[in-house]
């Protein structure tokens, strides 16, 4: 080794030993007398001191060196006279005899530190340069471990982890594939798998009746701070267990990840019917750190000749603790909140319930005291609070509400990263409606078990049937979902046909899995969670680009490699590829 220590590691206990050092040049400051250098490397910060008295050349050498060269130095470790409590190596110092530079670094774009002067396209662009930042570094220290401990829980209950091919057939699971043509199959194509959810039931039916898999998975879809084209999951699969045997088990994971990655005893998890979820939180995945639920009013306020009220299908509020006092520059900015486009209402009514009993509203010229006395009462509300209001189509008016409860969330600094509330949601429809296409699409996955009490409304009344699936959600994140299976020919094929596949697509698209079914396909089930997502919730940040060692920015690209790019014409002609001439 060309080292004998590390730069983490020396402490007051060295004094006197000789070592050797490698690393990158942090920063060196010149005092004229001596010169000072923290050379960084992995695992930490050591001080490199060089003494003009002791050795004038080599402090001179020394100060000609710049930021990020790569050195190794030899010296003996005395004890600082200036300590750094701060830092683990901060009670002593190498008084350097020798040293080599390994390498000359260029001036870096960006400061290698926490709080880097580097933006989002350079720091992208040089990731190897912003990899080396502590920050960054930790993040990936969190991942590791995060996948280490998985690994240990999983193995201790016997799950097996086998891998799965990259190269597949599409599997419609409700995103665009990647696809990879084959130069041997001129004309034909492979699928990225979007998940090895098909591989993972064959392993089933193959007998191995627990299996995981860390898998990178590939989804050709609009890119969000919290999606990558390619990300990572926790897959795995069971044989012989309902969903509450799922539940527990990926429970039990989850605790196991708390404890061992967090140092949190978690409590047991709530679980909420998604009709539930939709109707206190209007979202699938509500973030329950705080309280706030949505309240009803259709009952109440109908009918009092307040036109938006009378012509809406839905009219729902939230209670406000000790916002009463609220501004009306503070209600105009939340009006101005709900209003844009993405969140989609078209306006917002409010109720001030004042501190001296009396009431203030946006609507006072429609409801009078003793009206808004009885909404106060169906909030629950007291003096000092607010009641935020929406009207409209029910489903968009619970989004919207949904929306305006994380913003008072915020506001109301409920939603401290530092904070975990987990949750299982459960019962979610099997089947999704599209006015557009006007069909059927399976909300989870076409391979989704609708629940044995619900089969008979396959035929009568599909969009009622409720399904065995289930998702994890952390601090209003889905982190992960998954549901019980079907595993005969004759309803997956049915299953298909509400999906409109026909018998023959069926057959075509899936003949490998439902044939399969027929050789003794056993009861199973599983789930599925969001590596890269639940490593950044649990490192307490939104994007999950800081927790993959080399992400893809927005536009889908990797602006390091430059990818994708194009390829040679011999290498289209190869793959019989014509490319259409774009510009
Ligand atoms: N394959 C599913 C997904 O990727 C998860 C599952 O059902 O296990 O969402």
């Amino acid at each position: 080794m060309l080292r004998t220590h590390t730069c983490g590691e020396l402490t007051i206990i060295n004094a006197g030993n000789k070592v050797t050092l490698c690393g990158w040049i942090q920063r060196s400051r010149d005092l004229g007398g001596m010169t000072f250098i923290d050379l960084r490397d992995r695992y930490g910060i050591t001080q490199l001191a060089f003494n003009m008295d002791v050795n004038a050349a080599l402090c001179e050498k020394a100060r000609t060196l710049g930021r990020e060269f790569v050195l190794k130095a030899s010296g003996v470790v005395i004890e600082r006279s200036s300590k750094n409590s701060k830092m683990p190596t901060g009670d002593i110092e190498i008084l350097v005899e020798d040293f080599e530079i390994l390498n000359k670094s260029k001036l870096p774009p960006f400061t290698i530190e926490d709080n880097t002067d580097g933006g989002e396209e350079q720091r992208m662009k040089y990731r190897y340069l912003d990899l080396r930042r502590n920050i960054i570094k930790k993040n990936l220290e969190l991942r590791h471990k995060m996948a280490i401990e998985t690994r240990i829980f999983l193995n201790s209950k016997n799950f097996i982890e086998i891998e799965t091919p990259c190269l597949i057939k599409s599997t419609p699971e409700g995103a665009r594939d990647f696809v990879v043509p084959s130069r041997i199959n001129p004309g034909e194509f492979y699928a990225l798998p979007q998940s090895p959810q098909t591989f993972k039931q064959l392993l089933m039916i193959a007998g191995y009746d627990r299996y995981y898999q860390i898998v990178r998975c590939f989804r050709d879809e609009d890119l969000r701070s919290d999606r990558q084209p390619e990300f990572t999951q926790i897959d795995c699969e069971m044989s012989f267990v309902t969903q509450e045997d799922v539940l527990n088990n990926f429970e039990g994971l989850a605790k196991h990840l708390f404890k061992n990655v967090r140092g949190i005893e978690a409590k047991e998890f709530p679980r909420i019917s998604y009709d539930d979820a939709m109707k206190y939180y209007g979202t699938d995945k509500p973030d329950i750190r705080f309280e706030i639920k949505f309240h009803g009013l259709n009952d109440i306020v109908k009918g009092k000749g307040f036109k938006v009220f009378d012509e809406a299908q839905l009219i729902v509020g939230i209670c406000a603790s000790g916002c009463g006092e609220y501004s009306r520059k503070q209600l105009d900015e939340l009006t101005d909140f709900v209003k844009r486009p993405q969140i989609g209402a078209s306006g917002m009514v409010y109720v001030k319930y004042n501190n001296d009993g009396t009431f203030k509203s946006s609507v006072d010229k429609f409801f009078n005291e003793e009206e808004l006395k009885k909404w106060a009462r169906a909030f629950d509300a007291k003096p000092g609070d607010l009641i935020l209001i929406l009207a409209g189509a029910t489903e968009k008016t619970l989004k919207a509400l949904g929306e305006l409860r994380l913003e008072m969330g915020n506001r109301l600094g409920l939603r401290d990263p530092e904070i975990f509330a987990p949750l299982w949601v459960v019962d979610f429809p099997l089947l999704e409606w599209d006015e557009e296409t006007k069909r059927f699409y399976a909300k989870h996955h076409p391979f989704t078990s609708p629940k044995p009490e619900d089969i008979l409304l396959l035929d009568t009344n599909p969009a009622a049937v409720r399904a065995n699936a289930y998702d994890l959600v952390i601090n209003g994140v889905e982190i992960g979902g998954g549901s019980i299976r079907i595993h005969s020919k004759d309803l997956q094929n049915k299953m298909l046909n509400i999906l409109g596949f026909s018998n023959e697509e069926a057959q075509k698209q899936f003949g490998f899995l439902m044939n399969a079914f027929e050789y003794g396909a056993p009861p199973h089930g599983g789930i599925a969670f969001g590596f890269d997502r639940w490593c950044a919730v649990f490192g307490g940040s939104d994007s999950i680009r800081d927790y993959i060692a080399f992400p893809k920015n927005n536009s889908g690209r990797d602006v390091m490699i430059d990818s994708p790019a194009s390829i040679s014409q011999q290498q289209l002609d190869e793959l019989s590829i014509i490319v259409k001439k774009l510009f």
